[in-house]
């Protein structure tokens, strides 16, 4: 079950069943006594409500450590909080793909590929929003560049300072995601109606674009890469731009960072923001499709050769498109086992998944975590230092159940 299939079942339920699942923390080890009080009700009416949430999938009832059989405790685990927790936390922090654990966004392409790129370009700004929306684009209104005799300024508040001109939605968008944006899609293209010069922006999310700058000569290195991996860039889904072009691929979370593929190449994705055709750029160019053929893979290697390593990313040092199965752990500790640069903070999230397993509560994981930092882990450019080990101590003991109580963990630690 998918995270958006779970709160098609949440939004389901009606009467009792879904008063008991609102009265339910995420975790309780509330006895069914306690919890037929606090519910005011029978246990067997309690009763039969869990079971049926167990059926439905909704939470899953495991023996507590501490009970035996003659009095059994139970832990009552919500599904859905730990499918997002566990999203959350390897997203942000990690940036990782695991499709099964998150909702997935899905652009509809072949929509958009009954189009040609003229077709598109030579549309009015609200039926290009429109179209946009229609194949499942997160469809942002974006501040826009207004020219002055002899000067841009960007339509927003800091006007000529601002160091982004043109280029950023006037709304926050953090939290929009595929499932809610038809809460705000049809207030946003009414701003659009009002507003003709509105830029339009798309939040990234169930694709990747790569930002190709050729005045760093990303064009080059996109060459280069083309030839050595043989993909042909030529007839992709791709967007003509001030100084270069965006190429939009069919891969998923991607590290939103910069520079980090090669010269001049940027990566754009999940949860990332794009400015798309029918914008204004600074220079007075319009952002217009330059193609709209096959949508373009970037294969794996792409990330994993040894000049790809994200030195300076502030959100974690690590290497993009690096997967959690990917890193190895050693059965034990020896002194010739070394941490890479670029690997460390999933190494680490690895280890306390698998500490975590075998029954560390937070401070355990930390003070594991801190003796592999400091025997184990290069140094790097950027140290981790002792409050990112915190978080991830805390946000692991928090979001994963101990093996012994069997709970449902998203990350088996692998025994390897
Ligand atoms: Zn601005």
């Amino acid at each position: 079950m998918n995270r958006k299939e779970l709160e098609e079942l949440i939004k389901s339920l009606v009467g009792f069943l879904k008063r008991y699942y609102e009265f339910l923390p995420d975790v309780c080890w509330m006895s069914e006594e306690n919890q037929a009080k606090g519910m005011k009700s029978g246990r067997t009416r309690l009763r039969t409500a869990k079971r049926k949430l167990v059926e439905m999938g909704l939470i899953q009832v495991d023996p507590a450590p501490n009970g035996n059989r003659q009095n059994l405790k139970h832990i009552i685990r919500k599904t859905y909080p730990i499918i997002l927790r566990a999203s959350e936390l390897e997203h942000q922090r990690y940036g990782i793909e695991e499709e099964e654990y998150y909702y997935i966004h899905d652009i509809n392409w072949s929509l958009l590929q009954n189009y040609t790129a003229e077709d598109i370009n030579g549309m009015d700004k609200l039926d290009k929003v429109r179209l946009y929306q229609e194949c499942g684009f997160i469809v942002l209104p974006t501040h826009y560049p207004i020219f002055t005799d002899n000067s841009v300024k960007c339509s927003c508040s800091r006007e000529f300072d601002c160091p982004n001109k043109g280029k950023h939605p006037i709304h926050k968008y953090k939290f929009i995601d595929g499932l809610n944006y038809d809460d705000v899609k049809e207030i946003y293209f009414e701003e659009f109606r009002q507003n003709p010069n509105l830029n339009i922006g798309f939040k990234v999310s169930g694709f990747s674009v790569l930002d190709v700058d050729n005045r760093h000569n990303g064009d080059k290195t996109l060459e280069q890469l083309a030839f050595e991996y043989d993909i042909d860039f030529n007839h992709v889904i791709s967007v003509k731009c001030s100084n270069g072009q965006h190429i939009y691929v069919s891969n998923r979370n991607l590290k939103n960072t910069a520079g980090f593929i090669g010269e001049g190449l940027d990566v754009r994705s999940e949860g990332g923001f794009i400015v798309a055709p029918g914008s204004l750029h600074k220079s007075g160019k319009a952002y217009k499709w330059n193609e709209i053929g096959e949508l373009a893979t970037i294969p794996r290697d792409w990330f994993e050769k040894d000049s790809v390593e994200v030195a300076t990313s502030k959100s974690g040092n690590q290497k993009a498109g690096l997967m959690l199965q990917d890193i190895k752990l050693p059965n034990r500790l020896t002194s010739d086992y070394v941490i890479k640069d670029g690997e460390r903070h999933l190494t680490l999230f690895k280890w306390a998944c698998r500490e975590r397993g075998n029954g560390a509560n937070a401070e355990r994981l930390y003070d594991i975590l801190i003796t592999i930092r400091d025997s184990y882990c290069e140094t790097g450019e950027e140290p981790i230092t002792d409050d990112e080990i915190r978080f991830l101590a805390d946000s692991v003991a928090k979001n994963f159940p101990t093996n012994s109580e069997k709970g449902g963990i998203p990350f088996k630690p692998e025994n390897n």
